[in-house]
């Protein structure tokens, strides 16, 4: 038998998530130990933060701290495959002007500043330990740990956060994971230097370049690196009958207007990364004593470059339910019905727009953002993960639906023929094949 170290709450895994919940946790006075299978600094995708990511450095008190690792970002730009022009938005714009400053990171440096910062917190936060079992009874969970040198460690908790992301760890082991039915979208993607960028205030925008076969990003860095990202449906990375370098190349030059900003510049470490499926989510994100934060519970698609914000709101959140099931157990039942909603309603806010995103339609209204009934105010608002009760928010988002349908409608023929392509763009194509496929 290992023997069996204490704590209140074990965090699965030292991504975003995990280290918000932890910092979070340490505060209350909790033992908190976070188990991050890696080593900081460590690779990771989605570089491109949000202005909502702000209140959440600030309450965790590192946002100057990042302010120093990232590439001001202040909006996107949309580049659209058939038009001779771009248009460019603002998140300043939106229905609070405050909310206008985003952040493009490197992850590593992020990921790796939140992790120390959850150290110094109070967290007991060790790397190069990978969970391999959880064991759940009626006063707690016992967890299992294999350390990097091959040694073995047990814990014995009163709660157990996942926090594992695309692994799914708890959601794997409860069978709860399903796919997500209505979308299915894979990526190929790596780091240029030399690219060439927007100038002045608009340099550390993203701007995203649609294609045939899906959408880019191209996210501007600190460094001086620029990273690029086919998000394409399933079919067309399954296509690839050559090396995924070539195939990356080729898809670049599907996107005339990209191709030209990077006829310069040169891949970094001549590394191309592909990563497939990654629509899901769990059935639940609770229980008596787990509850799942970020990736571990859902993702869907990284379109609005919600990843990062939604795995620290759902840690902010789900904070507060560890607590009420550590302290006050009789009050647990609602705390989680509050926080099931809450991991279901906010990506919902996302996933209209995300399931539309490649329609003409829908391109047509970002291509042209119009503030007719204060839609674009409304959804620069959203696009900057600005959720809060706000007068307007709402009645702005729905009267954006409103007009989207009734554009949808006029232009019959090229919206059923758009959803009869939908309808073949989501079908499983099956798994990618082996050797190229890197988790990220
Ligand atoms: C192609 C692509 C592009 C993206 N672009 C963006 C973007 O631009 N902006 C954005 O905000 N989001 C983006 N995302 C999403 C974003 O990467 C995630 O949503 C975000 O990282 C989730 O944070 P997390 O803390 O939940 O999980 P993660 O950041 O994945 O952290 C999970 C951690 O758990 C560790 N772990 C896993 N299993 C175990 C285990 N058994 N034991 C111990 N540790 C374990 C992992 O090593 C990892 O460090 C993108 C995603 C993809 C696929």
């Amino acid at each position: 038998m290992d023997e069996l170290q204490q704590c209140d709450v074990l965090v699965i895994g030292g991504g975003p998530g995990g280290a918000t919940m932890s910092t979070l946790l340490a505060r209350q006075g909790r033992r908190v130990v976070m188990l991050e299978k890696d080593q900081h600094p460590r690779f990771h995708i989605g570089e491109s933060l949000l202005p909502g990511n702000g209140e959440l450095f600030d309450l965790l008190g590192v946002r100057e701290q990042v302010d120093r690792i990232g590439m001001p970002k202040y909006g996107i730009e949309f580049v659209p495959p058939d038009l001779p022009y771009t248009s460019k938005v603002e998140f300043g714009d939106g229905l609070d002007p405050d909310k206008g400053l985003a952040w493009q990171v490197r992850r590593s440096d992020l990921d790796e500043l939140l992790f120390r910062h959850a150290q110094k917190e109070g967290a007991l936060a060790i790397e190069g330990a990978q969970v391999r079992e959880v064991e759940f009874d009626a006063e707690g969970a016992t967890v299992r740990a294999v350390m990097k040198d091959g040694s073995r460690s047990a814990w014995r908790t009163r709660f157990v956060v996942d926090a594992s992301g695309r692994d799914t760890l708890l959601a794997n082991k409860l069978k709860s994971k399903q796919k997500n039915p209505r979308h299915n979208s894979t990526a190929i993607f790596g780091h240029f230097r030399n690219a060439r960028r927007l100038e002045g205030r608009d340099e550390g925008h993203i701007t995203i370049c649609w294609f045939e076969h899906g959408w880019f990003w191209f996210i501007p860095l600190a460094d001086g690196a620029t990273s690029v990202g086919a998000v394409c449906w399933s079919y067309y990375l399954k296509s690839r009958d050559k090396p995924m370098k070539d195939f990356f190349f080729d898809t670049i030059a599907m996107a005339p207007e990209l191709q030209d900003r990077l006829k310069d510049a040169e891949l970094i470490g001549d590394e191309v990364h592909a990563t497939g499926n990654f629509s899901y989510a769990s059935t639940h994100a609770t229980g008596e004593r787990y509850l799942m934060v970020g990736d571990a519970f859902t993702f869907i698609d990284p379109m609005f470059s919600t990843g990062v914000y939604l795995a620290m709101l759902s840690a902010q959140k789900g904070a507060d339910v560890v607590a009420t099931a550590l302290d006050r157990p009789g009050e647990l039942p609602a705390a989680r019905a509050r926080y099931e909603r809450l991991m279901r309603e906010v990506p919902k806010k996302y996933s209209w727009f995300i399931y539309r995103v490649t329609n003409p339609t829908i391109r047509d209204m970002f291509m042209h953002p119009r503030n007719i009934f204060n839609i674009k105010r409304g959804l620069l608002s959203l696009l900057a993960a600005d959720l809060a009760p706000k007068r307007g928010f709402r009645r702005s988002v729905l009267m954006f639906k409103v007009v989207y349908y009734f554009i949808s409608v006029t232009n019959w023929r090229r919206t059923y023929a758009g959803w009869k392509r939908r309808a073949f763009n989501i079908q499983d194509h099956g798994p990618l094949r082996g050797e190229t496929v890197h988790k990220t």
